[in-house]
């Protein structure tokens, strides 16, 4: 089986109008999670990567995957109010409004390089704002990976100065 084939299509979720791409199935083939990850570590050979950022929530299941294959820190970026310690945050819009990711202050050092995954690349508007986040904190955006890319809603344009990575396209 392809890979694509472990992606599921809804129709109308979480709103009417929108196709959204299910990975539940893939997670639940230890083969297909292997061959997505292996894909995603071939694209990083001889990159040091110090953190491995997780963007809640589908984000963290591969970044902590990769965090462990790289040898890497696990790190979270949460949704406002989630996270226990002090935080830095950004902001960004969606269709009507803004909402606010936060990491933790002691998260990244200045200077780390720094891994972000997330499972789906959409609109760019949320890893616009988890980049944002890590040069806060003075990290090094080595590269930005995701399971997918949506790429005819163009969010790889919000990103366009990072390397970036997606082992399956739409
Ligand atoms: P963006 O900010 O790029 O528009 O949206 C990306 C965020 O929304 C990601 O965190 C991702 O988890 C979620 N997202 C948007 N569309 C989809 C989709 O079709 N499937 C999944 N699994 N997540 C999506």
């Amino acid at each position: 089986m392809s890979l694509k084939e472990y992606v599921r299509d809804i129709q109308d979720f979480p709103k009417k109008g929108i196709l959204f791409k299910d990975i539940t199935p893939l997670l639940m083939s230890p083969e297909a999670t292997n061959e997505c990850l292996q894909i995603l570590i071939e694209n990083l050979k001889n990159k040091r990567i110090d953190k491995v950022i997780g963007v809640e929530s589908r984000g963290f299941f591969f970044a902590t995957l990769l965090a462990h294959e790289l040898q890497a820190g696990f790190v979270p970026v949460r949704k406002a109010g989630k996270l226990p310690f002090d935080t830095v945050s950004a902001s960004y819009t969606l269709e009507y409004g803004t909402d606010t990711l936060e990491i933790h202050a002691d998260a990244i050092q200045k200077g780390d390089k720094v891994l972000i995954h997330d499972d789906v690349l959409a609109t760019g508007g949320t890893i616009k704002a988890v980049c944002e986040l890590v040069e806060k904190l003075g990290g090094e955006i080595v590269q930005v990976n995701f399971l997918m890319e949506l790429t005819f809603l163009n969010g790889g344009d919000k990103i366009a100065g990072y390397e970036r990575f997606a082992a399956l396209q739409y």
